[in-house]
């Protein structure tokens, strides 16, 4: 019979000191990376490229063999790793200090954009072995000529799609370009974008590759199901699937920074323990954002994919895409961070019947099916709420000493009730929000049936004489009414866009709000006109001759781009895996445009104007009319 044999880290080749430091960090036996690259980049023979996923223990897979093949007696920069985002750059350098805490001598710097340039450009001169580095500030200070690259011999590349995703393709040209062509380029990367192939050519020589599970493969332990609603009831479907997962600890994906900032309104408005980053807040407020993260103080962070790059949080539950991401490639990034060490986790996909084929995409690149489910009933919630209260009940420690004064009064009130009364009052202090909340809750199917639902009911279809010749588009109109009368984009329904006019759904309780509202503005110098609308839409647009030209719904906060962007999405016919980068093809881009310098405020700061940014034309001035 064969032994079974399992390998450590020192089997792979790990030396003594480090050995001990790992063991402090609670690293027992490596991960499956770990234990595929650490022996071959020891060998420090070849250029590598590594396919992993964030989560799998990729920084140990080139920090441990990074701290054991430097020289640390040696005070000049030998290794120069560079990654997309300032947190991941932190995390990288926090991991090798600690990998390195017993060798003497070791010293790992962080160069990252956002922070004082003379503190890192010193660090750097009073010697560091390894720079860890987002690419705009390695330049920065490459053209400083505040660094010396000359003895480089390992130039690691972490996230390498998402750089190039991120548009840091030149500065990684600038830099690989300063380094002594007899060094070794270590790749890390979760797909093999085409951009990453490239890199591969031009800069590496017959590089080995080094991959666990197949290529462009989600990780193994997601499971990725996708909910389909009607676009406008992508909010409450979020609620629902918070409601049903008591204990989630997610992360929620948006595309735009506006429509990030209104889920996190709209959910802490809403009871939810939740917050969100993007590029509009500081990076002051995006780290105690982060802080109560990662401290579990909030439950659900609602994020943009370029501010939640380099999130590395272990322990998320589920990741929601509340709207899919622009690139299908990204969809990777942002379901890699749940599962993370070995956990399992889920990934959904909130959409509405026209994003269906993009799914088919998704899966073609993951290489993955996905589970469609059906969005949890009223019913279905309440009992799980309940039996989550029941089980936290059973579970929550009691503190004897703290509440032993109390107990003699309390007993004394509960007296005359009996032993089901006091479970069932107690219960129902916490249960009866859930009971109420979905007491007449329908079902949030989202076959196109129920699409007439919002034209009745609570919603009134309003004429606004505004349109397409006005230089706006449905994402614009959207936001020119959300901002004038001070709504949140759930008070607005579906958007038809016109020529010279549109039309538009109100909530009923927000009309006359909106019309006061619009009675004193005006749109470059022209008076706004909102009006109920009497006839049905089709009515109205036949009168006015102006042509259908609806998109469908308008796919939530985003607004714009529905139909266009399906027809693109459904063209990209293409091959899945190998080298496909995978984008929809059509859509505008929502974030990430930004001016590659500003990165230094860190990841979130890269985001582009996006809708956010429009909110700016709203001018609040002295004169009697509000203009935009
Ligand atoms: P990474 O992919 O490098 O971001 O690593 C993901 C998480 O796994 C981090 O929290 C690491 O500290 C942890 N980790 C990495 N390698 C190991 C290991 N061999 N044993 C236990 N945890 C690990």
């Amino acid at each position: 019979l064969n032994t079974l044999k399992l390998n450590t880290f020192e089997t792979l080749g790990i030396d003594g000191k480090i050995l001990s430091a790992i063991k402090d960090m609670g690293f027992e036996n490596p991960m499956p990376i770990q234990e595929k690259a650490i022996p071959e980049l020891l060998k420090n023979d070849s250029d590598y490229i590594c396919l992993a996923q964030t989560g799998t223990g990729k920084t140990a897979a080139f920090g441990l063999p990074l701290a054991q093949l430097i020289d640390f007696k040696s005070p000049k920069a030998q290794a120069i790793v560079l990654c997309p985002t300032r947190e991941l750059c932190m995390q990288i350098t926090g991991d090798i200090t600690n990998f390195t805490k017993n060798i003497q001598g070791a010293n790992i710097v962080a160069v990252y954009g956002g922070a004082s340039i003379e503190g890192q450009v010193n660090q750097i001169r009073r010697g560091a072995q390894i720079i860890v580095a987002t690419p705009g500030r390695m330049v920065d200070i490459i053209n400083r000529k505040k660094v010396d690259l000359s003895e480089i011999q390992w130039a690691v590349l972490d996230e390498a799609d998402e750089m190039l995703n991120m548009g840091f393709k030149e500065d990684l040209d600038v830099i690989l370009s300063k380094t002594s062509s007899a060094k070794h380029t270590w790749l890390f990367s979760a797909t093999m974008a085409q951009g990453v192939a490239d890199i591969a050519r031009n800069y590496m020589s017959n590089a080995k590759e080094i991959s666990v599970g197949k290529k462009n493969q989600g990780a193994d332990n997601i499971s990725h199901i996708y909910y389909v609603v009607h676009a406008r009831d992508k909010y409450l479907a979020l609620k629902r699937i918070a409601d049903n997962n008591p204990d989630i600890y997610g992360i929620i994906f948006c595309r735009t920074k506006i429509e990030t900032q209104t889920v996190a309104d709209h959910l802490i408005k809403d009871g939810y323990s939740a917050d969100c980053i993007h590029g509009d807040l500081s990076q002051a407020q995006r780290d105690s954002v982060m802080k109560k993260y990662r401290s579990k103080t909030i439950q659900m962070l609602v994020a943009t994919d370029v501010a939640a790059r380099g999130i590395d949080v272990d322990d998320v539950t589920h990741v929601i895409n509340y709207s899919l991401p622009d690139e299908a490639e990204n969809y990777t990034h942002r379901s890699g961070r749940t599962a993370r060490a070995g956990k399992s986790g889920v990934s959904i996909v909130i959409i509405n019947m026209k994003e269906i084929g993009k799914i088919r995409f998704i899966e073609r690149i993951i290489g993955k099916k996905f589970t469609e489910a059906k969005i949890p009933t009223g019913k279905e919630i309440c009992e799980k709420q309940l039996f989550s209260l029941i089980d936290k009940s059973i579970n929550t420690p009691i503190n004897e000493k703290e509440i032993e004064p109390y107990l003699p009064k309390i007993f004394g009130q509960l007296e005359h009730l009996s032993k089901e009364d006091i479970i069932k009052r107690l219960i129902s202090t916490e249960f009866n929000r859930f009971l109420e909340y979905y007491k007449n809750s329908n079902d949030l199917a989202g076959d196109r049936s129920h699409s007439a639902s919002h034209s009745g009911g609570n919603f009134k279809r309003m004429f606004i004489s505004l349109g397409r010749l006005d230089g706006v588009d449905k994402g614009q109109l959207l936001n020119i009414l959300c901002t004038g009368a001070d709504l949140t984009s759930t008070s607005i329904g579906r958007i038809d866009l016109m020529n010279s006019y549109s039309f538009f759904e109100v909530d009923n309780k927000d009309l006359e709000k909106l019309k006061a509202a619009f009675d004193q503005h005006d749109f470059k110098g022209r008076k706004i006109k909102i009006e109920e609308s009497e006839k049905p839409a089709d009515e109205k647009r036949e009168k006015y001759g102006d042509r259908d030209d609806r998109g469908g719904s308008r796919g939530g906060y985003g607004g714009g781009g529905g139909k266009r962007e399906f027809r693109k999405f459904g063209g990209a016919d293409r091959k899945s895996g190998g080298g496909d980068r995978g984008s929809y093809g059509g859509g505008e881009k929502r974030e990430g445009g930004g001016d590659k310098g500003s990165y230094g405020g860190g990841a979130g700061s890269r985001d582009a104007g996006g809708a956010g940014s429009r909110r700016d034309k709203f001018v609040k001035g002295s004169r009697p009319r509000k203009k935009f």
